[in-house]
């Protein structure tokens, strides 16, 4: 097959005419490039929008490894993770373009399986793809993923918003893609209950980009700062608290947990916390909101049956974070400053 056949064989007939009319597609795969209407064009409503622009790159044997993650889900999970920067921006995903190096030893149908796991997320979160590019590689696959969403004019959620008695929240429950992959890499999976393996493999090779949440959160107009967690809990939180010039403190027995992720830990003799503060890749959003209007937000995540967990609170400070421990009585114990050690490839 030649390329142009290849990308044929990828992308044709995968998504709905009708979705791409409605994300105002009207030159898609095939041209030099794709050719699309704004988006105040597409939604004719009273609001304005601006874009957002993201762009992510998974690399094989840093991002994921092809013995620990099927075809499908580094497609899915790639296109997922750039969704979910949306979702921390609190916009909603419009286009993607799928830029893809290959190695010789993967065959059309290897990248044809990646291509279902693109397309698998691309039509659940109604994002089109018009375009890409694709080039051998001499030895890793890499897979870089462009997404173009929108949100109203000036309701973008930075991290830098972040205000002293703003209460902070996580809206699922972080550390289950860690405890996953800890899972996948060291456990043989017949030993434990089918269900616990399902939910942790499920979130660490599948993670659900929180959009319904970030539309929530920008719509509520009382959120003032907000990150996915990509790089792990404690990770987000610095980045937040430095762009915001204040400190956050968490609340040990107020970050929520899973069963299927506290049994593993107990079986397996592996620290939970080390999952949930530093583990990646769980692709929940992180944030803080003003104290007042917090159970009205509340109330709406619960009437959409989203989950939501105030786990702190914003002090005064210049970009750290603490965490608050308990003893038996339920008085303080201590106040430890928490050091960020999420991945980062250049240290
Ligand atoms: P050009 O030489 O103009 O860059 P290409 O041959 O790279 O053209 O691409 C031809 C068309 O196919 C373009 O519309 C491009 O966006 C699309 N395309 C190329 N590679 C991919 C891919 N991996 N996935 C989706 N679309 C792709
Ligand atoms: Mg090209």
């Amino acid at each position: 097959m030649d390329e142009f056949s290849r990308i044929q064989y990828w992308n044709a007939k995968r998504q709905e005419q009708a979705l791409k009319v409605s994300l105002g597609v009207k030159v898609d795969i095939g041209d030099d490039a794709a050719v699309v209407a704004l988006p105040y064009e597409v939604h004719r409503d009273q609001s304005q929008y601006e874009s957002l622009y993201t762009v992510d790159t998974m690399v094989e044997d840093i991002h994921f490894s092809s013995e620990t993650t099927d075809f499908e889900h580094i497609g899915y999970k790639a296109l997922a993770a750039n969704l979910s920067d949306i979702a921390a921006m609190g916009g909603i995903p419009l286009h993607a373009l799928i830029a893809i190096s290959i190695p010789d030893h993967y065959s059309a149908d290897h990248v044809m399986r990646i291509y279902n796991g693109i397309y698998d997320c691309a039509n659940r979160y109604k994002v089109a793809i018009v375009g890409g590019d694709t080039t051998s590689s001499p030895h890793s696959l890499v897979l870089t993923i462009t997404v173009i969403g929108m949100v109203e004019q000036g309701k973008a959620i930075l991290r830098s918003g972040a205000s002293v008695g703003d209460i902070v929240f996580v809206t699922g429950v972080p550390g289950q893609s860690a405890a996953g992959l800890h899972l996948l890499q060291h456990a043989n999976t017949s030993q434990y209950p089918v269900a616990l393996v399902d939910s942790l493999i499920r979130a660490h090779q599948q993670p659900e980009p929180h959009l319904q949440a970030g539309r929530l959160l920008s719509t509520s107009n009382a959120c003032h700062a907000l990150n996915d967690i990509s790089d792990g809990l404690i990770s987000e939180l610095s980045e937040i608290a430095k762009a915001s010039h204040v400190d956050i403190v968490i609340d040990e027995n107020q970050i929520p947990l899973s069963d299927s992720m506290s049994q593993y830990a107990g079986k397996s003799g592996q620290s939970m916390f080390d999952w949930v503060l530093y583990g990646g890749e769980d692709y929940i959003l992180v944030g803080t909101a003003s104290r007042e209007q917090f159970a009205s937000i509340e109330a709406s995540f619960r009437e959409q049956q989203l989950q939501l967990y105030a786990v702190g609170e914003v002090i005064a400070g210049n970009g750290e974070v603490w965490m608050d421990s308990w003893n038996d009585g339920l008085q303080l114990q201590k106040r430890n400053q928490i050091m960020n050690r999420g991945y980062n490839h250049f240290t």
